[in-house]
């Protein structure tokens, strides 16, 4: 009989892909979603029996996944990727700090009264949980799965520093559940850095991507006679952040872990200039590389996540290739 694995957030960009692998690699997998409109959408898109969805419309109510819990005891893995991936808002602790932290706590809160059946959690964190993101630190440092970002409470003044905080008191809440608890699951974490690479699956309003895949769609919507906002940071290709998520709960050297993902860096000025040479003909800057590698210059944290690839035994994909793929499937489906 093969495993029952839930995601919460099927609906998005990681957990869309994280779907599609389970399924190919012959899981029955339980979505939740925030609709019934977005779960007959996603139904659509996957196209196979051994997938369902199921509809929590507020994780951050108490009990808001007992039910699931209880209704499918053949669930045996758990993976926790729904969290707001936004920084649009008049209220940044209740629309980006609070859920991000309250469903965790409610997930947590479910598998302790009727996970009985769970073998293995993971929890989608983020390299925002490792980077002293938010904190004002200055100093530059290399980083490694050991690293917790200090954020406080009293730090979060804008989405970034809500993001940062949600993410990281989020992550602490999952290790503190194991330290307290002891529970009979394995738990592992995956904290990637910028996801880019194409959607799984078809993708319905393609002006407006997921915030990150959301990258390189604005890089190519910017004209050649523009300035590309400066942005520098630390990439994994989406389908790898997939497939660390399935190790994660695979791999017995997974357990306990953080799985920090990071592949290369990138900036703006670089997938510009990785556009131009395989597109020559798209209306967008150049890409300045010398601007690029100034950019990166001023890049303050450095990941080592030697610990992370060794676990994972897999070759990242480039950021050329997922360039690539990201543009080609933005250019076919306009
Ligand atoms: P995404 O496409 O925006 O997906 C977010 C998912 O969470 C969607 O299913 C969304 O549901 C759900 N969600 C958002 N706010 C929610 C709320 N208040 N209550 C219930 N569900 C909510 O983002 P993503 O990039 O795939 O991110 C998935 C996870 O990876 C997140 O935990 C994020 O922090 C983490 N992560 C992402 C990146 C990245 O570069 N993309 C990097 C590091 C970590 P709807 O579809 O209904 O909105």
């Amino acid at each position: 009989m093969s495993t029952t694995v839930f995601i919460t957030g099927a609906t998005g960009y990681i957990a869309q892909h994280i779907v599609k692998q389970l399924l190919a690699k012959g899981y029955k997998v339980i979505g939740s979603v925030r609709s019934q409109e977005k779960g007959e959408d996603l139904q659509k898109l996957v196209e196979s029996d051994d997938f369902q969805y199921v509809v929590v419309p507020n994780m951050t109510e108490p009990g808001a996944f007992d039910s699931v819990l209880k209704d499918y005891p053949e669930i045996t893995v758990f993976i926790h990727t729904a969290s707001p991936v936004t920084f649009i808002s008049d209220d940044i602790k209740r629309d980006i700090l609070h859920p991000a932290v309250d469903g965790t706590i409610n997930v947590l809160a479910a598998l302790k009264k009727y996970g009985d059946n769970i073998q293995r959690f993971v929890y989608t964190s983020s390299s925002v949980a490792v980077y002293p993101q938010g904190f004002g630190d200055t100093e530059r440092r290399i980083l490694t799965e050991k690293d917790f970002n200090p954020i406080t409470i009293d730090q979060v003044h804008d989405a970034e520093g809500a993001y940062a905080a949600g993410k990281t008191f989020a992550e602490k809440a999952v290790w503190e559940f194991v330290e307290q608890e002891s529970p009979k699951f394995k738990v592992s974490t995956v904290n990637p850095s910028y996801n880019f690479g194409p959607q799984a699956f078809e993708v319905k309003d393609k002006s407006q991507l997921n915030f990150s895949a959301e990258v390189i769609n604005s890089v190519l919507k910017t004209k050649s006679n523009e300035e590309l906002p400066p942005l520098a940071g630390d990439f994994i290709d989406v389908r790898d952040v997939a497939r660390a998520h399935l190790a994660a709960f695979e791999k017995d050297e997974a357990i306990g872990q953080r799985l920090v993902l990071a592949s290369e860096h990138f900036t703006n000025e670089l997938i510009a200039h990785l556009i131009k040479q395989e597109f020559p003909d798209i209306d967008i800057p150049e890409g300045n590389v010398v601007k690029s590698e100034e950019q990166l210059q001023g890049l303050l944290w450095q990941l080592d996540t030697t610990k992370t690839e060794k676990i994972l035994g897999f070759d990242y994909i480039p950021l050329d290739d997922s360039v690539v793929d990201t543009v080609e499937q933005i250019l076919s489906v306009e």
